[in-house]
């Protein structure tokens, strides 16, 4: 069959869900464990820890986005993060971004702290820097594109090649551009992780992650692990983000539409050094963006021009968008990520990623692209 739209995708989902009375939104099946018809029988559903219902919906969603075989979902972002990780072996090597999400660099860490890896940070947009990376035995690759908090992009196509010659797995975190707007199995990539925290369900109420694989093999591996570390998703977490993603193509058609204006108004502003938005055509990777993303996405971030206390002040000021960690969410969201989601990274290595005090990222919401303009002008301009 060919692919689904997206949007219908997501509108059409689990409305054939109740197996019990046939209501058109699926419920929650919260029983820890099921009845065996006798003790030879192994149900299909047998102990929530392994196999849930709920759980099993939001893989088939996620998988059709995504053009997964399968896989699992995780407790978290994180969970999902590990999860991928169980799946190489010990005292392997992983080569990740040096600009990678802070948990992940927080986690790669404490695990080779453990001995339990061996983690190399490279600038993932020099492929010369990773195919010199992979020149040493490497279990798996590490790709985030667009890269948090700069939105730098990767030639997700070129780093999935290198790693498959080089024998090892690729993964990408794909939580800042959705499975809307980027389909890193479709690039070459072995493996997609989300945290579906963010835009997936996005209403900023509910943890969860995914890992996904288009070979059957690695499903079964990714559900093994899950398994046996206990790394799934509750049932109500699974309900509560497919609840939330059924709205996510009209949530991001219009986060992604404000950001773009947003965006190009930032970048006319004189107390703002630089904007990053892969959107923009001054953006490096404009061009790699357009070819492999379906659209820039939600995401910005800028630098203030002038000292620390310039930011804070500014920060101060702002009224309508809330200064939080999150992103993907319905409300505007604002972050400093030298002090806030990349604080786990040591300021050598926040230095060497480009992170300084002064750059600043914003989530774009739902609200209005005018009040979030409003907003953030007034915060440039202290009271006299
Ligand atoms: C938030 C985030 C994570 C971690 O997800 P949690 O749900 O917070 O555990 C991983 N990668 C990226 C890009 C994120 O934004």
């Amino acid at each position: 069959m060919s692919r689904r739209d997206p949007a219908t995708i997501l509108a059409a989902a689990c409305t054939d869900g109740d197996p019990a009375y046939a209501g058109v939104a699926p419920p929650l099946w919260t029983s820890d464990s099921y009845a065996w018809p006798d003790a030879d029988a192994k149900p299909a559903y047998d102990y929530a820890r392994t196999v849930n219902p709920n759980r099993d919906m939001l893989v088939a969603l996620l998988a059709e986005l995504e053009g997964a075989a399968g896989g699992a979902v995780t407790a978290s972002g994180q969970a999902a993060a590990l999860l991928a990780l169980l799946l190489v072996p010990g005292e392997a090597r992983v080569v990740a971004p040096h600009d990678c999400y802070g948990g992940t660099y927080r986690l790669l860490c404490g695990l080779q702290e453990q001995g339990r890896l061996r983690a190399d940070f490279v600038d993932m947009t020099d492929l010369t820097a990773v195919e010199a990376a992979l020149a040493e035995p490497t279990a798996l690759v590490w790709i985030e594109t667009p890269s948090n908090p700069l939105l730098r992009v990767t030639d997700i196509a070129a780093v999935a090649r290198l790693a498959r010659a080089a024998g090892a797995l690729s993964i990408a975190d794909n939580t800042l551009p959705t499975p809307l707007r980027q389909r890193p199995l479709e690039h070459g990539c072995d493996l997609v992780m989300h945290s579906t925290t963010k835009a997936i369900n996005g209403h900023g109420d509910c943890f969860g992650g995914a890992l996904l694989a288009t070979d059957t093999a690695l499903v079964e591996r990714i559900q093994w692990w899950a398994n046996a570390a206990g790394l799934n998703a509750a049932p109500w977490s699974a309900w509560q983000t497919l609840k939330g993603a059924r709205t996510m193509a009209l949530r991001v058609d219009r986060q992604e539409a404000s950001a773009r204006v947003i965006a190009a108004w930032l970048a006319g502003q004189a107390n703002v050094s630089a904007v990053h938005y892969p959107g923009l055509a001054e953006h490096p990777d404009h061009a790699l963006a357009a070819h492999q993303q379906d659209g820039p996405g939600f995401m910005i971030s800028f630098e203030i021009a002038g000292g620390e206390t310039t930011t804070a002040g500014f920060l101060e000021r702002l009224k309508l968008i809330t200064l939080a960690s999150s992103l993907g969410g319905i409300s505007s969201l604002i972050c400093q990520p030298a002090t806030m989601t990349h604080r786990g990274m040591p300021p050598e290595a926040q230095a060497a990623a480009g992170l300084g005090p002064n750059l600043l990222r914003i989530s774009v919401g739902l609200e209005a692209a005018g009040d979030l303009i409003a907003d953030l002008e007034q915060g440039f301009n202290s009271p006299p």
